[in-house]
């Protein structure tokens, strides 16, 4: 009998846990171990933030779900792995604190980002001035401090709204990008839209790089990028943009920054939603002596070193470096899936100012990529419960991603600006001129789009229940 434990259970743990119950027989536990009692879909956090969408209908129960299922549930952090021994130290979450020894023979860490607010002083709700939709928790925040800015222009005052990065190594440009495009159309919506100033700040070296280093698709007979398309998008709304930046420190109602060029300028705004720096959670890797050894197993930034080829400069690093089985070169029995494994590095191309500050959109790990590297990881573990090799490969050269910028939900007169991208970590090899197959890459704005945004949400979440036929729907 095996023992697998899986640690977090946001889109690639939750995917993986499902994978391992469907595939193995009932004499293997398989544990889920995750501080919180809901799922949430993280992606609707985007409308939970500017009020259209209720948090309850983006969460549900997981101990039921796993229950039904035959996976335990442990409600508590994860805080020391301890690799030699087979062991993850646990820290309860649900008001004991208790602290708990649980033996694994397999090991998942899918523990998502650590979001690291305290990179920039000022940063974020709980002790700053900045609100975050990155966990529902802020979102909610977000909700009400950007409801109370629209009573204010109700009441006839004009506000600066602010919105992007908060750090100058930030990921997740998607998400703040559906954010901006969200608040402007609920502002044209609600007949505001001339009382807000509203900026878009970013580390992206391009407006549309998305940390992805921006994407080409074939419009209209010739090739157009996500710059220009961005460009005309806000040129249309009116939204300022300012990229090449680094939100360095954040005060009341004043964002600090430091540009490319090393000048130092401050915004300032009534509201603002910037996106923190990731890192991977604060696990610590303990050997038998009882050494902190977490620098052997994670990078600089925290994240798990995989099967990835690492230590490149930017320029040397290619497809075949991204990681593909996800499991730890110096520990065959652990995992690491979706954004808590450590990528070969950006994407984006990295800069140095002269004052030594790094501003470079770092690689996203997108929802897709998450889920569809829980399965992988779940799959392999099984190759190995049953005394295969590994089989199962899929790097981020090889998966499709997209961010869907919603301009209201609704399916009659809703819209989206649709960014679909085949591969997201562009491969050279096999696409010499762009990195991607211009095929499938598309750069859209449409009712289409409200209703793939509003569609995965219902399907994810079905999916994420292991609601009957769960595995038809694709990662
Ligand atoms: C607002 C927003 C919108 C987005 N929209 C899109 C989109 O449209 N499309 C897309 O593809 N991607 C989108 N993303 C990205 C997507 O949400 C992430 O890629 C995805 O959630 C990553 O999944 P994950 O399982 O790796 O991590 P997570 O979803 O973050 O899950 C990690 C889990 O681990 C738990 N955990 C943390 N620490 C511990 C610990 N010490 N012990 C145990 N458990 C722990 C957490 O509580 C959580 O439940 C969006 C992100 C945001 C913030």
């Amino acid at each position: 009998m095996a023992k697998i434990v899986i640690l977090g259970a946001g889109f690639s743990g939750q995917t993986a846990a499902l994978y391992l119950r469907k595939k193995l027989k009932k004499e293997h536990e398989v544990i889920v171990v995750n501080p919180w009692p809901r799922f949430t879909y993280i992606p609707s956090l985007v409308w939970v933030g500017i009020g259209q969408m209720e948090p309850e209908q983006t969460m549900f129960e997981l101990a039921p779900v796993l229950k039904k299922k035959g996976i335990k549930f442990l409600q508590a952090w994860a805080r020391e792995i301890h690799p030699d021994e087979q062991y993850v130290v646990t820290e309860a979450n649900d008001g004991s604190g208790e602290i708990q020894k649980i033996e694994y023979d397999y090991l998942i860490n899918a523990t998502g980002p650590h979001l690291n607010f305290e990179g920039t002083e000022g940063l974020g709700p709980d002790n700053g001035h900045s609100h975050s939709i990155c966990n529902i928790h802020h979102a909610k925040m977000a909700r009400d401090a950007y409801l109370k800015t629209v009573e204010r222009m109700e009441k006839g005052e004009n506000v600066k709204i602010l919105i992007g990065t908060g750090h100058g190594q930030a990921t997740c440009q998607g998400a703040a990008l559906e954010y901006i495009t969200n608040i402007h159309s609920d502002l044209v919506k609600r007949g505001l839209r001339d009382r807000a100033k509203v900026m878009w700040i970013s580390n992206e070296p391009a407006l549309g790089d998305l940390g992805v280093g921006g994407i080409y698709a074939k419009k209209y007979g010739y090739i157009m990028k996500s710059e220009q398309f961005l460009k005309s998008l806000f040129a249309e709304f009116g939204v300022y943009h300012q990229v090449q930046t680094a939100v360095t420190k954040v005060e009341a109602g004043k964002a600090i920054w430091e540009n490319y060029a090393g000048e130092v300028g401050e915004t300032e705004f009534d509201f603002a939603m910037l996106i923190p720096q990731f890192q991977g959670t604060k696990i610590k890797y303990v050997n038998k002596d009882g050494e902190d050894i977490t620098s052997k197993l994670t990078n600089p930034g925290g994240f798990t070193l995989v099967d990835g080829g690492y230590g490149k400069s930017w320029g040397d690093i290619k497809g075949s470096d991204w990681p593909s089985t996800y499991q730890s070169p110096i520990y065959s029995n652990i995992f690491a899936a979706g954004i808590a494994f450590a990528p070969p590095g950006s994407i984006s191309k990295p800069h140095v100012t002269k004052n030594g500050t790094v501003i470079t959109a770092t690689a996203p790990r997108t929802g897709m990529a998450a889920g569809i590297i829980g399965k992988v990881v779940a799959l392999n573990v099984v190759d190995m419960i049953e005394g295969r090799t590994p089989s199962h490969q899929e790097s981020m050269t090889e998966m499709p991603g997209a961010c869907i910028a919603s301009l209201g939900k609704s399916i009659w007169n809703g819209s989206a600006a649709t960014i679909l991208m085949y591969p997201v970590a562009p491969d050279y090899d096999k696409y010499p001129d762009y990195g991607r197959d211009l095929n499938v890459c598309d750069l859209e704005v449409g009712l289409a789009g409200a209703w793939i945004k509003r569609s995965l949400h219902t399907a994810f979440s079905y999916k994420m229940k292991g609601n009957p036929g769960w595995s038809m729907i694709p990662e």
